[in-house]
């Protein structure tokens, strides 16, 4: 009887869609999906027209155009202190969903485990799921979400091939330190694991934070496999312009897959970000950050105020929110009770832990999320967008002392 693949089984529609065309319905303020309203470069839209306009439309080299790959390569050797051969050691991608997915299929195999830190991005798990890798999840525990060595330590096996990073992080927003990053590069060198690290949220920090490359570190260059893409940093998440750095040694087998699945990414958007690394001064990534900074006081300030405890995001442009307060019995339902309340979606917390099922004593089953109380609220909206959001978020409080 024709079926679904093993791997199609286990799907389940994301929570972000959902709460996205949820929020549709009742034509609400979306706070649940991280796509950026805000306004592109003017530079990168010139480039990438005039490039259309020139005749630049059809497919090009697998690994990206060499005027990219050099912009990238010049990026971060300025911004990442990462000395990388734009020709061998540079993959221009699909976004950097098309990094992780071919870094993926080129390097892991089924039953590999995976170290993962949660709360994750659901992508990186569903992609190690979809390849037949085992994610391992180790806790990042708030206000700070830092984490055990120990327990680190004890999540490796003989079977752990690598250890995902994501940095600064969705939903946390956490931003590993250097001390930090030393202890997991110290891990990897010992065990002789591959280290991912998604760093597409490396220019929003806050509070003076320092965004550290871990393949900088000792040793660390030829096990890293650094991701990064220009989705968020020049709002253009329908773009897919991201890319992967790495080894010469890995770089044709994530090559390969890429090709297998995407051939290249969009060749005049490519122009467009190249021109983006090379005309944006420096002050561009700077106002930025203080830009989303303001939104992120904007936004924490409101949830505190309406009795949403907000985990203060070192980075990224997330905030994770208790909302035990909201009525029902998990994540989902809040969510729910919020949009309904208010017009504004959040994210279920329960997407970014994992599900916990025990077997009782008495023969019944005990199903847990770690993500049950917590709502996730994207800030990288317009100002007024923002705003509206926040003074609708204001109902809740005149609502519950009613
Ligand atoms: N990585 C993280 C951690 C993200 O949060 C997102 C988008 O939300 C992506 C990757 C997707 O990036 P891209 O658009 O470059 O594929």
């Amino acid at each position: 009887m024709i079926s679904f693949s093993k791997a199609a089984g286990g799907i389940v529609q994301s929570e972000i869609r959902i709460m996205s065309i949820e929020c549709e319905k009742v034509r609400g303020i979306n706070l649940a999906q991280g796509i950026c309203d805000t306004p592109v470069p003017e530079p990168v839209i010139r480039g990438a027209e005039e490039a259309m306009r020139a005749g630049r439309n059809s497919y090009v080299r697998l690994d990206g155009i060499a005027e990219l790959r050099q912009a990238i390569a010049r990026k971060l050797e300025r911004d990442n202190h990462i000395t990388a051969d734009p020709d061998t050691e540079i993959l221009v991608s699909s976004g950097s969903t098309g990094a992780f997915l071919s870094a993926c299929f080129a390097l892991l195999d089924p039953d590999d485990e995976v170290i993962v830190f949660e709360p994750y991005y659901g992508y990186h798990v569903n992609t190690l799921l979809a390849c037949g890798a085992r994610p391992v999840y180790v806790t990042l525990r708030p206000p700070d979400w830092g984490f055990s060595l120990d327990e680190l330590t004890r999540a490796i096996s003989p079977r752990t091939k690598a250890i995902v990073i994501n940095s600064p992080g969705n939903p946390s927003g956490k931003v590993f330190d250097r001390q930090e990053l030393e202890s997991i590069a110290e891990l990897a060198r010992r065990h002789d694991l591959f280290v991912f690290t998604d760093e597409i949220y490396e220019y929003f920090l806050y509070d003076g934070r320092e965004h550290i490359s871990i393949a900088t570190l000792p040793g660390m260059a030829e096990r890293t496999i650094t991701i990064s893409g220009f989705s968020k940093t020049y709002s253009i998440t329908g773009w897919r312009i991201g890319y992967a750095v790495c080894s010469a040694r890995w770089k044709p087998a994530l090559g390969y897959f890429h090709d297998l699945a995407f051939i290249c990414a969009p060749s005049a958007l490519q122009v467009g970000v190249a021109r983006g690394l090379e005309e944006l001064p420096e002050s561009f990534y700077r106002e930025m950050s203080s830009e989303y900074a303001t939104k992120r006081r904007l936004l924490c300030e409101t949830l505190r105020e309406i009795g949403m405890k907000p985990y203060v995001p070192q980075g990224s442009y997330y905030v994770l929110a208790e909302a035990g307060a909201l009525p029902g019995t998990n994540s989902k339902q809040r969510a729910m009770a919020l949009l309904q309340e208010t017009g504004v979606a959040a994210v279920p917390g329960e997407a970014f832990f994992h599900t916990n099922v025990e077997n009782t004593k008495d023969g019944n089953q005990e199903v847990s999320n770690a993500g049950a109380g917590l709502l996730r609220f994207c800030f990288a909206k317009t100002e007024s967008d923002l705003l509206n959001a926040c003074g609708r978020l204001q109902r809740l409080a005149v609502s519950s002392s009613r």
